[in-house]
């Protein structure tokens, strides 16, 4: 069946299979968010972006093999809900954006910055700054060496900081370098395509109580 990326609360994961790498996303919780799981075909290696809620959920996608590691794309409570859970159950590493991990209630095992590399199996992804949403906002890039670059293998905030807004006081400001604003980024080539992108893009992204 052909990928879409269209996923609802309760329902089915839509799996996006590539050469190397297959992936998973569903949506979970009442704010309705997305994780994606990725898996290396190579090595059948698995890693989960935002254990958001619905640990079971996120479990029985998982399934038995288990994850090497879960990435948390920033520190909003919508986006590690599950996470305390999906750990104790799997005993995975976490990897959150290096700005974003003094907000994020579970340990960070691997802070991330701009421009590294994560693994899972045999497979890279690149870890992207995001401007904007949180200080340490990222997104995994999956440039596929059989075609072409996927920047939406996880979540990408909306609301970013470009256009004139300014960080909150008391946030840290990153240095310089190639920080990435959100709709620069590559689109997705998908068949909801560019729609899916700037529908999410627009649509707010809810925060926990104080944010
Ligand atoms: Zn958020």
């Amino acid at each position: 069946m052909t990928y879409a990326g269209v996923v609802e609360v309760g329902g089915p994961a839509d799996v996006r299979e590539l050469p190397d790498l297959v992936i998973s996303k569903v949506a979970v919780g009442s704010t309705n968010n997305n994780a994606y799981l990725l898996r290396c075909r190579a090595t059948d290696e698995q890693l989960l972006i935002d254990a958001a809620a619905e640990p079971q959920t996120l479990l029985s996608l998982i399934g038995d093999s288990g994850i090497a590691s879960v990435v948390t794309t920033h520190r909003h409570g919508d986006h590690w809900g599950a996470l305390a859970e999906v750990l104790g159950a799997t005993g995975a590493h976490t990897y959150a954006g290096a700005y974003d991990t003094e907000g994020i209630p579970v340990p960070t095992d691997v802070p991330v910055a701009d421009g590294d590399t994560l693994r899972v199996g045999r497979v890279e992804l690149t870890a992207r700054h995001l401007t904007g949403h949180t200080p340490g906002s990222i997104a995994l890039v999956y440039d596929d060496p059989h075609g072409h670059p996927h920047p939406r293998v996880s979540h990408v905030p909306a609301k970013p900081w470009t256009g004139g807004r300014v960080p909150p006081a008391g946030w840290p400001v990153p240095p310089a370098g190639p920080r990435v604003p959100l709709l620069r980024l590559p689109r997705p080539h998908c068949p909801q395509g560019d729609g899916e992108w700037h529908r999410r893009a627009r649509s707010p992204c809810p925060r926990p109580a104080g944010r």
